[in-house]
């Protein structure tokens, strides 16, 4: 355990790590070699997750969920993270965007997500718009108490499990100090409405959890299912975008200390001219570089934690762990992979696994280029004349 946690994170740690090896690390060779949980499997870990008190914990303690602090749930995301995503996920769950339901949607989609009837995907990225996300060109026209949504998503995760979408759509154009600017709103979309199609995407990382593009024809909506204010989808999901980067971090931590021990192990056992490989400072000083950049992105996910909980994070700082985390685990995982030889790439271990797993790190919950982007302007900006 390390020391930048305090006695009760230590033991949600404990816990939530005793729960990942009985009941997530057995079934990933499976769900790896399916790409798919099958669905027996993942109701029963669901059960499992919730009888342990392991489900939502992101989620507020007043609609059932673990109402755990930042800090804590960077604690139990660490130990999520030294799983599968495809696995993990059925516990560590949902997306904190959800917190915005309000009236109605509180007992149609927050609560039966939280107790795990349902399940949802986040769907703002389309072929055209990724880093550039106002790009978006999914449009929602209102027609009496409906809006009409048309447009494709791409990329989208989880969306063959889900059975509800948050959609981003344009509604309109606002005219703004910067120029007119689209009028971006959340929306809550049953996957099954007639118009809705999922297809699944091949991706190298994270099998089992399924990229997706969705298609919306047509699509009806009823205006009570707009996810915050109409064109205020971005300011909500801005609002969550800290805790996504916080976590990721978290989350690479986990894979990155589980690979390392697997190299580690495997240096002090293997022979080569006749002495251990990690005899060989060639190995040794890849170990003592990965431990330190772990170690650093460990007080680096709690300091923002920390920071998220006292409500001072800033947009620099959660691009810095997401952008330090993330590169830490690909050369952890790379150079775990180097130490293993040949043994690395075979699949007879999970090295290879955690190789293309963590490549999407840099991806995913924006760029390291994005990252870097918004870090250096925070420099550049600090010491303006
Ligand atoms: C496996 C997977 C799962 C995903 N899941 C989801 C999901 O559930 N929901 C969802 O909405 N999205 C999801 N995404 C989408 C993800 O958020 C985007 O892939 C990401 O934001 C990058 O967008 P893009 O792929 O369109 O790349 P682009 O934005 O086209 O970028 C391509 C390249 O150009 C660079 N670039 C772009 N702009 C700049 C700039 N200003 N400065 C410097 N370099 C730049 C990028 O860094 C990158 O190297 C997922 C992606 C993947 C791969």
């Amino acid at each position: 355990m390390d020391r930048s946690t305090s006695g009760d994170d230590d033991l949600l740690a404990q816990g939530v790590r005793a729960f990942v090896d009985a009941e997530l690390v057995p079934h990933e060779a499976l769900v790896e070699r399916l790409d798919a949980v099958p669905d027996e499997l993942f109701r029963d870990i669901q059960r499992k997750a919730i009888k342990a008190g392991y489900y939502a914990l992101n989620m507020p303690e007043q609609h059932g969920g673990g109402g755990l602090s930042a800090r804590e749930r960077a604690t139990a995301e660490i130990e999520f993270g030294r799983v599968s995503r495809a696995l993990g996920v059925i516990c560590n769950r949902p997306a904190p965007i959800l917190k915005a339901c309000q009236g109605d949607q509180v007992e149609t989609y927050l609560k039966p997500t939280i107790r795990g009837e349902r399940w949802e995907c986040f769907a703002l990225t389309e072929p055209g718009a990724g880093s550039d996300a106002r790009a978006i060109a999914t449009r929602a026209v209102q027609d009496g108490d409906d809006w009409v949504v048309n447009g494709t998503k791409q990329f989208i995760t989880m969306a063959m499990r889900a059975d509800f979408i948050i959609v981003f759509a344009v509604t309109g154009v606002d005219e703004t100090p910067k120029g007119a600017q689209k009028r971006i709103t959340a929306f809550l979309i049953d996957k099954a409405t007639r118009g809705v199609s999922v297809t699944p995407l091949d991706v190298m990382s994270n099998r089992g959890m399924k990229s997706c593009i969705i298609g919306f024809d047509d699509v009806r909506v009823p205006h009570r299912n707009i996810l915050g204010e109409e064109g205020g989808g971005f300011a909500i999901a801005k609002t969550w975008i800290f805790s996504g980067r916080v976590m990721l971090a978290a989350n690479c931590v986990g894979l990155a200390e589980r690979a390392m021990a697997i190299a580690a192990q495997y240096a002090n056992q293997r022979v080569a001219f006749g002495r251990s490989i990690g005899s060989f400072q060639g190995t040794s000083f890849k170990l003592a570089d990965m431990a330190t950049a772990i170690h650093a992105t460990r007080l680096m996910v709690f300091d923002a934690a920390s920071r998220m909980d006292a409500g001072t994070i800033t947009q620099r700082q959660a691009s810095q762990v997401n952008l330090f985390g993330s590169e830490m685990v690909g050369s952890v995982t790379d150079n775990a992979l180097q130490i293993m030889g040949g043994m690395g790439v075979t699949k007879d271990l999970p090295l290879e696994r955690f190789w293309r797993d963590a490549r999407v790190e840099r991806i995913w919950e924006g760029t390291s280029e994005i990252h870097r982007d918004i870090i250096a302007r925070d420099v550049l900006r600090e010491f303006r004349a």
